[in-house]
């Protein structure tokens, strides 16, 4: 089934993704004499560098990741489309989407890419399962429930004088930004916040892992910083495991294999996956048509102006392109966007092109924990409170909606002076709605009968497949007393 959909005979932008790059370039094509369409997978705008915040406690999913709608529902130009793209087709200036069997095509006449990167596990995607990253709400909804969890059941089993040594050691793979930040907060949590709330267990005794297979904590900061950030985090107690690389990763544990060899097993229930990420695959789509270069990241190779080789309608920006080594950081994704927009709006003015793309690097900063980051702005290096309170100020700016940045920043008093988390819901299925899904043949698309298929006949026929497949998925997640999977059924 397919709509296509309709057009008021103006220049069509079509613009893929609703994040950074996506959310940036259809506000700056505000006032330009084009119509906007935005299709996304998800209907909100995603604020990933605080994401770890929702995953500790300290953020609500609603405050860092708005509707999408509600932030263009003044932009007459603009609507936005639900819908995973599939395809793109550039010959006939074409984008297909899909949500829930029901496919839309939308034509353009200029089309900015901007569908970012998902987490890499570096060839080994089965690590998934036991080790989430930390990309979408799902994922982090899903780490709040898994380590919160941990406690509880921690709890519970030392209430029966069991051994809950794996259920209190988490370990955070990447030591870039996200995981200096997530290892530092759940010390935070373990050691201050929690630190009161249980009988049988002592949170203070519970370990943190930040392990890398890089020498160093935050490569990107240079080796100064980096050494600062790693004594400030040890002084958290957070474990520091460099030059590991994780070998394999499973439901109560993984493995980690040093330089000279030795291969070391950490017992541990609770894994999170900062460590690497992988462009769009929508990247591959338009390397395949156009030739374009891919790198090993899946990153493609774009013009000076962002414009993919051979098609100068089509732009992409952000974490999915590869050029002069940009790095793949929020503002490479706002500024190429904007730069994409002008270039755009300029065309139909008549004007001439503008100058190759040039990214003004802003500077970068991780936070360690409450009062503590690190900054580098220029030539500048900052750390401590300063750094803090710039990181602060930066990410007050940039948290979309006045309503939501004063609720974060009521949020971060509860949080950074008192010793209290205010998003501290959980629930079953946060923790386990992603693997259960990932087990049916279509994930969601199986749970929902298809457009115009809606009767109860059809229903009935299909009740007999659908639970056959969640007896399949049930007896898939169970596990043996020894530990182990429960075998397939059927
Ligand atoms: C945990 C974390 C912490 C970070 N911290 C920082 C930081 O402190 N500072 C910093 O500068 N950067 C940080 N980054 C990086 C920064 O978030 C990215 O560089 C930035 O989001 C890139 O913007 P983008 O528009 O290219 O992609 P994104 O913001 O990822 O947006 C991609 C959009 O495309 C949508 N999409 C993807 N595929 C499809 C499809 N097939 N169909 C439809 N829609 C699709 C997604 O749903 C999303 O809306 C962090 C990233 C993460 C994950």
């Amino acid at each position: 089934m397919s709509a296509e959909q309709a057009t008021s005979g103006r220049h069509k932008v079509v613009v893929i993704g609703s994040g950074f790059g996506g959310l940036f370039g259809t506000k700056a094509l505000r006032r330009t004499d084009v119509d906007v369409t935005m299709v996304a997978k998800t209907t909100h705008h995603l604020f990933q560098p605080l994401l770890y915040q929702v995953a500790t406690g300290i953020l609500s999913q609603g405050e860092i990741a708005p509707p999408t709608r509600e932030i263009l529902s003044n932009q007459k130009n603009a609507q936005v489309l639900l819908g995973e793209v599939s395809g793109i087709d550039l010959e006939n200036r074409t984008v297909r989407s899909q949500v829930l069997g029901r496919e839309t095509i939308t034509p353009y006449d200029s089309l900015i890419v901007a569908a970012g990167a998902s987490q890499s596990y570096f060839g080994n995607d089965h690590f998934a399962e036991f080790a989430p990253g930390m990309k979408s709400i799902d994922d982090a909804l899903e780490l709040r429930g898994r380590i919160f969890g941990a406690f509880e059941m921690a709890e519970l089993g030392a209430a029966r004088g069991e051994n809950v040594d794996h259920l209190l050691t988490f370990v955070v793979v990447g030591a870039g930004p996200t995981g200096v930040e997530m290892a530092g907060q759940i010390a935070e949590l373990a050691h201050r916040t929690l630190k009161k709330d249980f009988h049988h267990i002592n949170t203070q005794k519970a370990r943190v892992i930040l392990a890398d297979a890089a020498p160093q904590v935050l490569p990107p900061f240079g080796a100064t910083l980096g050494g600062k950030a790693q004594r400030e985090i040890e002084k958290l107690g957070v474990e520091v495991m460099l030059g590991a690389m994780v070998t394999n990763v499973d439901e109560r544990g993984l493995e980690v294999k040093y330089k000279d060899g030795r291969v070391e097993r950490v017992n541990s229930v609770t894994k999170i996956w900062a460590a690497g990420v992988q462009a769009s695959p929508l990247g591959k789509l338009l390397a395949e048509q156009s030739g374009a270069p891919l790198d090993r990241a899946g990153r493609i190779g774009v013009n000076a102006d962002l414009t993919l080789p051979g098609y100068p309608e089509v732009f992409v920006v952000g974490d999915m392109i590869s050029l002069d080594n940009l790095p793949g950081v929020a503002q490479v994704a706002i500024q190429g966007a904007k730069y994409a927009a002008k270039e755009i709006d300029g065309r139909l003015k008549g004007k001439a092109p503008q100058k190759p793309f040039k990214y003004f690097d802003k500077g970068s900063m991780a936070i360690i924990s409450r009062f503590r980051a690190v900054a580098m702005v220029g030539k500048f290096r900052l750390t401590g409170i300063i750094a803090w309170l710039m990181w602060l100020a930066v990410h007050l700016v940039y948290i979309t909606g006045f309503k939501n940045r004063l609720t974060a920043l009521l949020h971060w008093a509860v949080s950074f002076i008192g010793r209290g988390r205010s998003e501290r819901t959980t629930t079953e299925q946060q923790i386990f709605a992603r693997s259960a899904l990932a087990r049916l043949e279509r994930g969601s698309h199986d749970l929902v009968s298809r457009p115009g298929e809606f009767d109860a006949e059809l229903l009935r026929q299909q009740e007999g497949r659908r639970l056959e497949l969640e007896a399949q998925a049930a007896e898939e997640s169970r596990l043996t007393d020894a530990g182990e999977r429960g075998v397939r059924v059927g």
